[in-house]
C-alpha cells in the first residue's frame, strides 16, 4: 500500500470504525494484537527469536530502558540497520538540519536525551503512515473535519514531518531552531486552524498576540513535547480564549495518549499497551509496548515519565485508560538528604508549587545543582518573592523531613533551543 493510502485508512479506522464499546473489549484488542507483534517479532528482529508469542511469554520478557535498547539496536531492529551507520546519517542531518537522507529507505533521527546520552530512533514509512494516520484522526477538531492549516512548532532532529498541502488540509512545520520573528511573521500569514507547539513555545506565541504582534485565533491548540503546568494552562486559556488546551503524549517511543474533547487525559490504548510501576499511591512509571511499530519494536520500555492515575469515566464515551496528567521526569526528582543522611525524592510537582503559589511569579525554572544547592531562575526578583518562596520550601522541608538546601537566584531567560523544564535536577543519580 502506497503512504497516501495507509494514512487514509488509519484516519477512517480510528475515526470511525475501530470503537470499543467496553474496557474488557480494550483488553482483547490488546491481547491479540501484542500476539501478533510477537509473532511478527520473532521472524523478524533477532533479538526476539526465542520468545514465545502469547501473553506468558509477553510477561517473560525484561524491562527495557534506552541503554539496552542502544546495546541491542542491531539485533533489535526489524530491517537489519547497522547502528554505527544509522548514528553517522543521523547526526550529518543534524548538523546540516536536512533530513532528507534516508538509510536503507528508513528514516533516521535522534532523541534529545535529557540525561546525557541520546538515543537513535529509526521509523519505516509505513510506520510513520500509521502514526500520521491515527494522529490525525485524534487530533484534528470534531467539528471542523477538512480544509484544516496545522501549524507545528518542533525543535526537529528527524525527517518524521514535512509540509503536505492537500485539498483535504494544509500541514506548515516551522523549526523552532529559526528566527522567532521569522516564525512569526509566516504565523500570522498562514492563520492557523490548528496549532501545535511546546508549551515554552506557546508562551512566546501567546505573549506576541497579547501585546498584538500577530493575531491568529485557531480552532484548536495542542500542547506537545514538554510538561504543561496547570499555571501556563491557566495562562493560555485566556489568551487564545479556549475552554480546553488540548495534550498530547508523544515521545520517541509513540504516540501514548492525548486529551479529548471533554478535557480528559486518555491513553492510546489501541496501539501502546501500558504497565504500571507505582511509586506512590496514585503516581506511577509507565511501561509501554507498542504493537504497531515495526522498525524498532518498543517492547516493556520503562518511560523516565512520572503520571498520575485517574479513574475518571470520560463522558466522550472512549474506554481508554485515563490519567490525571503527566507530571515529569523521574530524573527530575530532587534529592535531599535528611538528618541522618538518609536520602529523601522530592516530585517535581511539589517543587514547582513552592514557586506556583507565590504572587508576582510568571516564568520559572527551578534546578537543583547539589543535594543541598537550588537555583532559582526567575522573570522578577524581590526580597518579598525571595522570602515566600523560601518560606514554601520550609513548609516542604518540614513536610518531608529533609534539610533545607542553599538557594540562589538568577536572571530567567528564555532559550528556544532547549526542552523547557521547569523543574529539573542536574546531577545524576544511581537510582533513577
Ligand atoms: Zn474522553
Amino acid at each position: 500500500m502506497t503512504e497516501k493510502l495507509i494514512i487514509l485508512k488509519t484516519f477512517v479506522e480510528v475515526r470511525w470504525l475501530r470503537k470499543f464499546k467496553t474496557k474488557e473489549a480494550v483488553k482483547k484488542h490488546q491481547e491479540k494484537m501484542i500476539v501478533k507483534q510477537l509473532k511478527y517479532l520473532k521472524k523478524n528482529s533477532p533479538f526476539f527469536k526465542d520468545v514465545d508469542p502469547s501473553m506468558n511469554g509477553f510477561k517473560n520478557l525484561p524491562i527495557m530502558n534506552k541503554q539496552i535498547m542502544m546495546d541491542n539496536f542491531n539485533d533489535l531492529n526489524t530491517v537489519g540497520i547497522d547502528r554505527d551507520e544509522a548514528m553517522e546519517i543521523a547526526i550529518n542531518s543534524e548538523k546540516s538540519r536536512e533530513f532528507k537522507e534516508k538509510c536503507n529507505g528508513i528514516s533516521v533521527g535522534l532523541s534529545s536525551g535529557t540525561s546525557g546520552h541520546r538515543g537513535l530512533f529509526i521509523i519505516s514509512d509505513r510506520d510513520r503512515s500509521l502514526w500520521a494516520g491515527a494522529a490525525m484522526a485524534k487530533l484534528l477538531p470534531k467539528k471542523k473535519m477538512f480544509g484544516n492549516k496545522i501549524a507545528f512548532f518542533l525543535r526537529a532532529d528527524n525527517n518524521l514531518y514535512e509540509t503536505v498541502k492537500s485539498k483535504f488540509m494544509e500541514f506548515e512545520y516551522f523549526d523552532i531552531y529559526e528566527d522567532f520573528k521569522s516564525n512569526m511573521k509566516k504565523l500570522n500569514k498562514y492563520q492557523p486552524t490548528v496549532l501545535i507547539a511546546p508549551p515554552s513555545v506557546l508562551m512566546l506565541i501567546a505573549n506576541a498576540i497579547e501585546n498584538k504582534t500577530i493575531n491568529i485565533d485557531p480552532v484548536k491548540v495542542i500542547s506537545v513535547a514538554e510538561v504543561l503546568t496547570e499555571k501556563d494552562e491557566e495562562y493560555f486559556k485566556k489568551v487564545f480564549n479556549k475552554e480546553i488546551i488540548y495534550q498530547v503524549y508523544q515521545c520517541t517511543e509513540g504516540f501514548i495518549g492525548y486529551k479529548c474533547e471533554c478535557g480528559t487525559f486518555h491513553i492510546n490504548e489501541d496501539v501502546v499497551f501500558i504497565e504500571k510501576e507505582y511509586i506512590d499511591k496514585d503516581r506511577f512509571i509507565p511501561i509501554v509496548t507498542d504493537y504497531i511499530r515495526r522498525t524498532q519494536p518498543i517492547i516493556r520500555y520503562r518511560l523516565n515519565d512520572i503520571l498520575v492515575d485517574s479513574n475518571k469515566t470520560c463522558e466522550c464515551g472512549l474506554n481508554f485508560m485515563a490519567i490525571e496528567k503527566i507530571e515529569g521526569r523521574t530524573d527530575d526528582m530532587f534529592i535531599f538528604n535528611d538528618k541522618n543522611n538518609n536520602e529523601i525524592a522530592v516530585f517535581p510537582d511539589f517543587i514547582s508549587r513552592c514557586i506556583i503559589y507565590v504572587d508576582g511569579i510568571k516564568d520559572y525554572k527551578i534546578v537543583q545543582k547539589q543535594k543541598n544547592q537550588v537555583i532559582i531562575y526567575l522573570d522578577v526578583v524581590t526580597p518579598k518573592i525571595k522570602k515566600d518562596i523560601e518560606n514554601e520550601f520550609l513548609r516542604l522541608a518540614d513536610k518531608m523531613q529533609f534539610i533545607m538546601p542553599k538557594f540562589e537566584y538568577k536572571k530567567y531567560q528564555v532559550d528556544m533551543t532547549k526542552k523547557l523544564k521547569r523543574v529539573e535536577r542536574s546531577f545524576a543519580h544511581e537510582k533513577n
